[in-house]
């Protein structure tokens, strides 16, 4: 039994239950049943709990079965029990990562990588590096570029033709939302002067009319469309890989928020063979249906491809796809042909309203990426419409990024039963949120990734890295929730009428994430009858300073009571 994973354990508790004859019941209640074993006590340990302070744990079979003082677990001790002694060290319940990409940041390894700051000429040298170890006519893929950063007045394939003639290059930026082709690339994928932009996309163009190279939003596809696919064994190691790196960071539990069909049959094979830890949700893209459809094929107990992501909008940097309720009136780069208030990747509304409503029939929770507040406003609106023609289906329909929500939204948000995530990492100063205010203006910053109002409003409220975009640094990401500021207290703070506290931080990535993913009665608290999800860590963030979270370090991680990441130096 020890190895069960806690979800199957889950199970056959309440297999148990169902075949209990009815008077048993009766008989059971109110009477006390002996302690049970524990397999392990974990001693002398600061254990966080929604109460306070704990300092031991008993656990059986990876479920908690008594937390509190020493005298507290030792009605469980046997002379099988095995003591795990944790040296005074802060342990915190495991957390989670609500919106992430395991499988794209594992096949970044592959990428070419282009030093920060992505000034043109680091641009071209790392390119040039790149097609130097290629035969000509193999792609190279790179990232990530930053269209302010380059110091031209726009990305042009031209620049990119001057280091790689022979060979399709294909730049990402850093949202992933926007990507920059040279010259070879363009034609292999057909795209001419006289090439309509496609649906919900942008094909940037000169005062010519001719195409830069540079691609927005479904344009992009035109592109990566024809670039090989890697095979089922290269894509499997990524998200193996990805999810790895996660345990290092004490990260129990996450979303893949876009989960293509190959990923999720990775999943599958990773969890068929005990690879896959986590408490994993896939959200699959809305428009991918042959994966829809066969989703249950990959469904597991701890993968649950339960999900579906519709993409709204864009990204409120210089690309300005993000769509936003009123103009963007920053002074910051503009590219030829900027939409004027973004742009809105599903119209009209009630094709949305439609869409959402089949999902939410279907049992399917929806998550919307949606940065600008007019795209936020859209897909409100879809779960409020949602809501009124299917009744409330107790679906955690979420918003995501929700770099931009209006007050009046976070009203809406709340009456409809939304959740609204944010990405925090990207909200402390920076190069991103400086390309951001550069676009939107100083006004609308005030609106910017407002967690303390949601948090105040009574909206679920989660987290996510978006990793690739930044790392996945849940410390970091606690430390700037509570602070506003870049990691050490380096920076001015951002709207500090949106700082929340550690508490509240720390809820955010443990009990709020388990309620979102609907698996709060299991996980992301520690306390009796929970599974024994838990992260030990080097320090205890709560009684440092708020401005040195960011260093805290992960010892150990445990899922279920299983040690599924220790620090190789041990310490
Ligand atoms: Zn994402």
């Amino acid at each position: 039994m020890r190895n069960l994973h806690p979800l199957r354990l889950g199970a056959a508790l309440a297999a148990l239950a169902v075949m209990l004859p009815a008077h048993a019941q009766f008989e059971a209640a109110g009477e006390r049943s002996p302690p049970l074993a524990a397999h392990t006590i974990y001693a002398n340990a600061r254990f966080r709990t929604t109460e306070g302070w704990a300092t031991h744990m008993a656990v059986h079979d990876g479920i908690i079965v008594a937390i509190g003082t020493a005298a507290d677990v030792e009605a469980h001790r046997t002379v099988d029990t095995r003591t795990v002694e944790f040296e005074g060290r802060t342990v915190l319940p495991g957390l989670f990562d609500m919106h992430i990409h395991p499988g794209l940041s594992g096949m970044d390894r592959n990428y070419c990588h282009i030093p920060f700051p992505p000034d043109l000429a680091a641009v071209q040298q790392a390119v040039a590096g790149c097609v130097a170890a290629k035969r000509p006519g193999e792609w190279v893929l790179a990232k990530a570029y930053q269209a302010d950063q380059l110091g031209v007045p726009y990305p042009d394939r031209a620049y990119l033709d001057a280091v790689a003639p022979n060979n399709p290059v294909f730049i990402a930026d850093f949202s992933g939302h926007t990507g920059w082709a040279n010259s070879l690339a363009l034609r292999l994928a057909g795209v001419t002067d006289a090439s309509p932009d496609p649906a919900n996309g942008v094909i940037e163009r000169d005062a010519a009319g001719r195409p830069t190279g540079v691609l927005h939003e479904s344009g992009m596809r035109l592109v990566t469309a024809i670039i090989p696919k890697p095979d089922k064994a290269v894509i499997e190691d990524a998200v193996e890989w990805g999810a790895a790196q996660l345990l290092k960071e004490g990260i129990i539990g996450f979303v893949d928020a876009s989960t293509t069909y190959d990923q999720l049959q990775a999943y599958a094979s990773l969890a068929d063979r005990g690879a896959m830890k986590q408490y994993v949700r896939t959200c699959i893209w809305s428009l991918d249906e042959d994966a829809i459809a066969r989703r249950n094929l990959y469904a597991r107990l701890n993968v649950r491809p339960d999900c579906v992501k519709i993409f709204l909008d864009g990204v409120p940097t210089a690309a300005r796809t993000a769509a936003m309720l009123e103009p963007y009136t920053g002074r910051g780069y503009v590219h030829p042909g900027a939409p004027d208030k973004g742009i809105l990747l599903v119209q009209p509304d009630s094709v949305l309203n439609a869409q959402v409503a089949a999902f939410d029939r279907q049992g399917l929770a929806v998550k919307f990426h949606a940065a600008g507040d007019g795209a936020v406003r859209q897909g409100l609106n879809a779960i409020a419409a949602a809501r009124a023609a299917n009744g409330p289906s107790g679906l955690g329909h979420s918003v995501g990024h929700t770099s931009f929500i209006v007050p009046e939204d976070i009203v809406l948000a709340r009456k409809v039963g939304a959740t609204i995530e944010f990405s925090p990492v990207i909200w402390y100063p920076g190069p991103v949120v400086g390309d951001i205010a550069a676009q939107v203006g100083p006004e609308k910053m005030k609106d910017y990734y407002a967690i303390g109002s949601t948090m105040r409003a009574g909206v679920l409220t989660v987290i996510g890295s978006d990793w690739p975009v930044v790392p996945p640094a849940p410390m970091t990401a606690l430390e700037t929730m509570v602070t506003r500021q870049a990691p050490g207290g380096n920076s001015e703070p951002l709207e500090s009428g949106q700082r929340i506290p550690l508490e509240d931080a720390l809820r955010v990535m443990t009990l709020d994430s388990a309620r979102q993913l609907g698996i709060d009665n299991l996980t992301g608290s520690l306390e009796v009858g929970k599974s024994a999800d838990m992260i030990v860590l080097d320090r205890d963030i709560f009684a440092i300073p708020p401005t040195q979270i960011h260093a805290a370090t992960v010892l150990a991680t445990y899922i279920g009571g299983e040690l599924v990441y220790r620090r190789a130096d041990g310490s």
